[in-house]
Formats: structure tokens, C-alpha cells, sequence
């Protein structure tokens, strides 16, 4: 099949949707139908790079939909979520499907959808450093349930839930890369389970066997009701800051995390604060301060919550970011390896780089508070745009370069460009 004569549909314009769509796009696709329930938010900005903040409150698939208006591709965006009410409407002339949901069991669920239905799936999945991606050809063998058995909602992990931009970006694109594969190639061999690892620099793939006993495709099951998606989203509205205590019931992960993070900073050591959390907050909070260097000397349940007496353990921090700026970067803050240091790092640098739309777009998206496109300085015959996926690594690295404060990272794939971009490098 052609690229231009196929049909996909991409379950999820987040982080992954959106460079997913984005590479369909790129690479000629004829029909992409994207569906996705929520509305973009603020927290969202840093990694799902096709929303603006005229964006916010406005349904994610079709505002995503309308991202490309100079392309062939005929886009259609359905703001509902996918279900086994609409799963037969939503599949029609579908010839692969994207899962580029978050949480254990929406993806159990669309694996399984997509086995009985017929209809191969690219599964891609990011989380903090770490990306992971499996192809399902039709009828599963092996499916995802072949490696992993049913899965189960994780629960209790939201605050640590951070995730850099450039995981779910390269993990997106390399998702439209493998629908296009399976395209052209209905019954090609299956790649393996890849995962990528940004943190160790390593990529993987593992074999993908099928099991013989898979509870989902060696004896396909009725498709069960969608299961409700854990909310992860911060609420509107923040509750009111106090040096010793700090009601944070309306707060959700990560910003209860961040914000009980931020009043302990501002303690001297050894300050007690107390902090109401809800049901949420509870599960996480108090490992998330502990993990910071904080001592819980109390923690009593209160309702559904839990109410926490805190020594301050840590220094306090010298950064101080805007609420509206916690906000927005609440993911890639959370992140124990950036804080608010390593954000405030992003904000002031200068990343130079060779033209790549991608590239730029990851890089603004995290925060990076200038960039240079310097490729008029280099050699004729390297002034090319980098593909989609270089683009995304590049902005990947320069991030990880700049807020570890690490000159040793690699350049993936460009060593040839490296001696030539002048200046320092990210
Ligand atoms: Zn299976």
C-alpha cells in the first residue's frame, strides 16, 4: 500500500500523538483520524509541541487536526475517547492504529481491541528517560499480552511521573516510522520490543516471542469496558501557600509534590511544616519529600487524605520559578534529575543549531530561552534539514547537555556536523 492511499488512527494527541501525526504527515499519509477526550493544558506545552497556550481549554484532537493546513493529509480530529461504544465507528477503514495513550490498562485494552478487530497496532509507551515501542501484527502472536500478561493500572506514581520532551518526541516519530513500515509491508517481520534508554545512552530490542497460552491472542476474549483513565491532570485554581502550613486537598500530582517541595526550600533546616494532602497527594507526597532529604515525623489519615508534620532537611533552594512557570513545566520539574535548577538552566540558554523545524520546536517547547539557527555557517553540503527524528534527538541531548551540565554527551548520528557548527555546543 501507498502511504498516500492508507488510513491510520492515532489513539491519543499527547506527547507521542503529536509527533506521531506530525511524521504521518511528513511522510505523505492520506488519512490520519485522531481521537483523544481531554483539552490541552498548560502542564501540557513542554511535550505535546503541535498546542500553543491560545491553546488551552480547547479539545486536543481538533486543535491537532488543524496543526498542518498546507499538507495533503486529510486529518480529521475526534474529541471523544475510544471505547467499546464508538471502538467499531472509530476503526472503520482504519489499515494500522498508533497507541499513543498513557496508563497500563488503556493499552492493555486497545491491544486487545486491536487483535480481535484485526487491525495492526504500533504500541508506544514514554515514561521519564525511557521509551518503549512493540508492533503487533494482525491478530496479535506476539501481542503485548504475550510479553506482559494482562496489565493492571500502576497506581501511586503520578508525582514521580516526570518525562522528558524528546523521549515521547523520538518515541512518537519512531511510532509513525513503523505504521509506514507496516504499510508497506503487511506481513514483514515483527522489529522486536525496542526500548530506548536516554539516561544509560542505549537502545535495545528485545525479541518478541508469542506465547502460545497469551490470554489475548491465542484465545481472544470479548473486549471489556474501557477502563476509566486515572486523572493526572492539575486542577485549576492553587491553593494558598503558607510558610508552616499547607493545605494542598485541591492540588493534584505533581504540583501538591512540587509545591510541598518548594515551602520546604524556603524553611531553615530543621522547620517543621505541616501539609494536608488528599487522596492523591497521599499516595506520593510523602516518599517525594522524603526522597528530597525531608524527615515525616507524623502522618495521620484524615478523610480520604493523610495530614504530614515535616522537618525540613534539605538546603534551601536558590531558584525561584513563577507559579504560572511550575505550572507549565510540573512534568519535566518533577523530574528528579532537572527541579526547578535545572529548568531555570533551560530557560537561560542558548541552544545553537542547524535548520530542523523539529529540533527548534522540541527545544522552545522545554523552555530553552534562545535559539540560533547557524546553518548558513556551515559547509553547502551539509546545509540540510535533519530528518524528524535527528531533530528530536538533537533537542533531546541539547536538553539533557544542558540541564546535567554535561559536555561529554554524544551528538547521535552527527558526528560529521559537530566539527562544523562553530561556537560551543550545548
Ligand atoms: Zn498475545
Amino acid at each position: 500500500m501507498k502511504p498516500s492511499d492508507a488510513h491510520v488512527l492515532i489513539v491519543g494527541a499527547g506527547g507521542i500523538g503529536c509527533p506521531a501525526l506530525w511524521g504521518l504527515v511528513a511522510a505523505g499519509v492520506g488519512r490520519v483520524r485522531i481521537v483523544d477526550p481531554d483539552v490541552v493544558e498548560l502542564s501540557n506545552l513542554p511535550r505535546q509541541v503541535l498546542y500553543t497556550k491560545t491553546d488551552v481549554g480547547a479539545p486536543k484532537a481538533p486543535v491537532a487536526a488543524r496543526a498542518f493546513p498546507d499538507q495533503a493529509t486529510q486529518i480529521e480530529g475526534v474529541h471523544a475517547r475510544l471505547d467499546h461504544t464508538n471502538a467499531d465507528e472509530l476503526l472503520r477503514e482504519i489499515d494500522v492504529v498508533i497507541d499513543a495513550t498513557d496508563g497500563a490498562t488503556t493499552k492493555d485494552w486497545i491491544n486487545q481491541l486491536c487483535v480481535r478487530v484485526g487491525v495492526p497496532l504500533v504500541h508506544a509507551a514514554g515514561l521519564r528517560s525511557e521509551a518503549r515501542m512493540l508492533v503487533v501484527p494482525v491478530g496479535g502472536k506476539p501481542c503485548l499480552a504475550c510479553l506482559f500478561g494482562r496489565l493492571v493500572e500502576e497506581t501511586g506514581s503520578c508525582a514521580d511521573l516526570g518525562v522528558w520532551n524528546g523521549v515521547v518526541g523520538t518515541i512518537g516519530f519512531m511510532a509513525a516510522e513503523a505504521a509506514l513500515a507496516l504499510l508497506v509491508e503487511h506481513d514483514g517481520p515483527t522489529p522486536g520490543y525496542v526500548v530506548l534508554d536516554f539516561e544509560a545512552r542505549r537502545s535495545l530490542v528485545l525479541g518478541a516471542e508469542p506465547d502460545p497460552d497469551c490470554p489475548v491472542c491465542a484465545r481472544p476474549a470479548g473486549i471489556e469496558p474501557y477502563p476509566e483513565a486515572v486523572a493526572c491532570a492539575p486542577l485549576e485554581g492553587v491553593a494558598a501557600a503558607a510558610a508552616r502550613s499547607l493545605d494542598l486537598r485541591a492540588e493534584r500530582c505533581p504540583m501538591n509534590l512540587l509545591r510541598a517541595r518548594r515551602a520546604l526550600a524556603d524553611m531553615e533546616t530543621g522547620g517543621i511544616l505541616e501539609i494536608e494532602l488528599g487522596a492523591e497527594g497521599a499516595e506520593t507526597v510523602p516518599d517525594g519529600v522524603r526522597a528530597l532529604g525531608h524527615t515525616v515525623l507524623a502522618a495521620e489519615a484524615r478523610g480520604e487524605g493523610v495530614w504530614l508534620q515535616v522537618r525540613a532537611g534539605a538546603d534551601g533552594e536558590e531558584t525561584r520559578l513563577t507559579d504560572e512557570q511550575l505550572r507549565q513545566y510540573a512534568r519535566q520539574i518533577v523530574l528528579p534529575e532537572v527541579g526547578e535548577e535545572g529548568q531555570r538552566r533551560l530557560f537561560e540558554a542558548t541552544v545553537e543549531h542547524t535548520s530542523s523545524a523539529v529540533a527548534e520546536c522540541y527545544l522552545r517547547a522545554a523552555g530553552v530561552g534562545k535559539l540560533e539557527d547557524v546553518s548558513k555557517n556551515l559547509p553547502p553540503e551539509l546545509q540540510r534539514e535533519l530528518s524528524l527524528l535527528g531533530g528530536v534527538l538533537f533537542a533531546e541531548h541539547a536538553q539533557r547537555a544542558l540541564v546535567l551540565e554535561r559536555e561529554d554527551l554524544p551528538l547521535m548520528q552527527m558526528p560529521r556536523l559537530r566539527d562544523h557548527i562553530p561556537g560551543k555546543l550545548p
